[in-house]
């Protein structure tokens, strides 16, 4: 791997980002109840960027709970189209009054409905064209890992942000997610998603420029958990944590955005 030199803003020295993932989770009770005991924790918190992502149903009820606080409201996917004849799909103009961010590309989504890169990178353009944050997930298989192959991480993140322009890209989050580590109890090793989230800001350094590489926040997600997330966050290239399992639990989502917060 080239050297890359040290980042200009580390990433210490910005807010980290934490994104939480609820998936197909939670009845609308229990997600209020889950929004209502993070408020009750959180709203003195304003080191860390929050998001939460309910499900679709919940959003508009999740985003008056945490109206005019730190925290965020997210989407889990959207479809790139502003309205028509797409049944069963939500777009970003139906979600521009909730939300300010919108994951793409995760990696469930494209296993199990079959998103393509070039899904991804629609998804991702038209988020950015109604100024909301696109967070792209990209994640190497578990044949890809043991071969220590992650030509398809890099070219899951090229696809994705083809046609972005300079501006735009600093909207970008990147979410670093190794299929493999997402909800097996298998996280990466801090040091191993490092050196992923360095190769992801070396290719968008030769796609942009290096000091619009340095500004991109990159996230790792996979197994996170209470005890191991603040090793991921004190790594040179790694902004923040895209949380999933753990997030339906208030207690421990807590403690993870508490410890995050207090790193210097
Ligand atoms: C995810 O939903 O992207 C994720 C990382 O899940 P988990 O934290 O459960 O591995």
């Amino acid at each position: 791997m080239n050297e890359m030199k040290s980042r200009q803003f580390p990433s210490g020295k910005r807010k980290k980002t934490l994104v939480a993932n609820w998936k197909m989770n939670l009845t609308e009770k229990e997600a209020i109840k889950l929004a209502q005991d993070i408020k009750g924790s959180l709203l003195s918190l304003s080191t860390s960027e929050i998001i939460l992502c309910p499900p679709y149903l919940y959003i508009p009820e999740i985003s008056q709970i945490f109206a005019n606080t730190v925290v965020q409201i997210g989407a889990q996917n959207a479809f790139w189209k502003e309205e028509g004849t797409y049944t069963g799909e939500i777009s970003i103009k139906m979600l521009t009054d909730f939300c300010k961010y919108v994951i793409c590309g995760h990696s469930e989504r494209r296993q199990y409905f079959g998103e393509t890169d070039e899904d991804v990178n629609k998804k991702a353009k038209a988020v950015l064209n109604k100024d909301l944050v696109p967070i792209i997930c990209v994640g190497e298989d578990e044949k890809a890992w043991k071969q220590g192959n992650i030509d398809t991480v890099l070219d899951q993140v090229r696809k994705a942000v083809a046609g972005i322009s300079r501006e735009d890209i600093l909207n970008v989050i990147i979410a670093y997610e190794p299929i493999w580590a997402i909800g097996s109890g298998n996280a990466a090793t801090a040091d191993y998603a490092n050196k992923i989230c360095m190769q992801i800001r070396q290719l968008l350094d030769s796609l942009y420029s290096r000091e619009q590489a340095e500004k991109i926040r990159i996230l790792y997600g996979g197994s996170v958990t209470e005890s191991n997330g603040v090793e991921f966050v004190e790594q040179s290239e790694i902004d923040g944590l895209l949380i999933g399992g753990v997030s339906l639990k208030a207690k421990e989502f807590i403690k993870i955005v508490k410890k995050v917060s207090k790193i210097k």
